[in-house]
């Protein structure tokens, strides 16, 4: 029988023989001494500022690495992206591809920039997209765009709630136009109403163009969700700008069915020889692999089933400007993998959560838009085009990551390029 607590127990008596409780309080306890090195005081990037702040870290080797003269020479174009600034971290990018996308919105071939410390990364996404491109390449569709902001309000009871409700749904035209004052590409679509007791959630969703727009819904629904409280006949006890429904940064199972950010689909079929030359596997083995780590992903919980859509994201995130903490909710999605009639392998992604954009947010700084120049997609009318590359991407990553498994290839990968 597996001892599936012994850890555990081991841990503590361990700790027990190590620390005594007298020492164990005094380690934890809150400490109340001045703070001898503070580092800042406001928060601006100004040359003062950054001076400043090095001068209270004292720490020369750091700064010459962080504030090199490169960075420094340019570092006003972060002024809108940080506080604190102190300088750029360096890290590798590589190029995998290029992968072929037949899509509604991308089409070519891309070389894909990949930011990443991770060994073994960049070469498998490499070989799924020399896969996918040998094959053709990957047809792609976005299928659904929105994002969403969610007020929360709070009434007295249930009757008040509702009250405030019947109110609420009226006043969708001049919501719209108030939203739409703060942005020329924000579209206020819908406002959807979740009542939860005496509480009531408003789903405010909106088009936002090719930003990402968490930052445009935001700011939207914040001049709407002020109108709501000037105006409403019913006041609410309390409420909040964002109730947390929207999904912003957490995994959460809501979308999988509809949308936050852009939904994209992606699929290839591989006939048996490529499947044989670029993953030395078969149609049937992986399709054993899709069946077994379904069932493994259902068991341990997972939102959707996917292998490693976090390893893509990340990496694109990064080296293109995304917000690189919704890969929380941008990894949900749903791989499978079947063996077609003619015994070739089919695959496919499905993606409801990618926040992506091609303007706003990081994408304009000078690594991050030089990345998004390589792949062809910075600025205005790029954004549907980049969800689906990034799905694509997800789908070269799956098929490479399951047949390293299946060919029992995946420590060996790792041990070769990482060690
Ligand atoms: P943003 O940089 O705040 O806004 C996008 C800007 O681009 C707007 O000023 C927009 O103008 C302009 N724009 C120009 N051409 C456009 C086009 N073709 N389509 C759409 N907009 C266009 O970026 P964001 O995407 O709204 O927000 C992304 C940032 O928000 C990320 O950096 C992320 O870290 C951060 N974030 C914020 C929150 C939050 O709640 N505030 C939460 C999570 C993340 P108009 O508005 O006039 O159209």
């Amino acid at each position: 029988m597996p001892k599936l607590n012994l850890h555990k127990r081991d841990y503590v008596s361990q700790l027990g023989n190590e620390v005594t409780p007298e020492q164990m309080n005094e380690l934890i306890a809150p400490k109340h001494r001045a703070i001898t090195q503070r580092v800042n005081r406001s928060p601006y990037l100004t040359e003062k500022n950054v001076d400043y702040r090095w001068q209270k870290l004292a720490c020369p080797d750091s700064k010459l690495e962080l504030l090199d003269p490169h960075t420094q020479q340019q570092m006003s174009v972060y002024d809108k992206n940080i506080e604190y600034f102190i300088g750029t971290v360096k890290l590798p990018v590589g190029i995998a591809g290029p992968l072929r996308v037949n899509g509604l919105f991308a089409q070519g071939d891309y070389p894909i920039p990949l930011a990443t410390t991770e060994a073994a990364l960049v070469a498998s996404y490499h070989r799924g997209s020399s896969l996918i491109t040998a094959c053709g390449g990957a047809s792609a569709m976005l299928l659904n765009e929105g994002v969403t902001r969610t007020p929360g309000f709070a009434f007295r009871n249930l009757a008040e709630a509702g009250q405030f409700v019947a109110w609420v749904v009226t006043q969708f035209d001049e919501l719209k136009r108030l939203a739409e004052t703060t942005t020329s590409h924000g579209k206020l679509t819908d406002i959807n109403v979740n009542i939860e007791g005496n509480h009531v959630y408003l789903v405010f969703e909106y088009l936002t163009g090719d930003a990402s727009g968490q930052n445009m819904v935001t700011i939207a629904t914040n001049v709407a969700f002020e109108y709501i409280l000037e105006n409403t006949p019913i006041e609410p006890h309390y409420a909040f700008l964002d109730g947390n429904l929207s999904g912003d940064k957490k995994a959460n199972s809501q979308t999988l069915r509809s949308v936050r950010g852009k939904k994209v689909t992606a699929e290839v079929i591989i006939p048996v020889d490529l499947v044989e030359k670029y993953l030395h596997t078969t149609p049937e083995r992986m399709m054993q692999f899709g069946q077994m780590t379904t069932v493994g992903g259902a068991l341990s919980g997972t939102i959707g089933i996917n292998a490693h859509y976090a390893n893509a994201l990340a990496a694109l995130y990064i080296a293109c400007g995304q917000d690189a903490a919704c890969v929380a909710e941008s990894a949900i999605g749903m791989t499978r993998m079947e063996v077609t009639e003619n015994g070739e392998l089919y695959a496919s992604v499905t993606l409801p959560n990618l926040m992506v954009g091609t303007v706003g947010g990081g994408t304009g700084l000078p690594s991050q838009k030089a990345c998004l120049d390589l792949l062809g997609l910075h600025g205005n009318g790029q954004s549907q085009a980049l969800a689906e590359v990034v799905a694509a991407l997800c789908l070269a990553g799956e098929l490479s990551i399951v047949g390293a498994f299946c060919a029992g290839h995946f420590s060996r990968a790792h041990h070769k390029l990482a060690r």
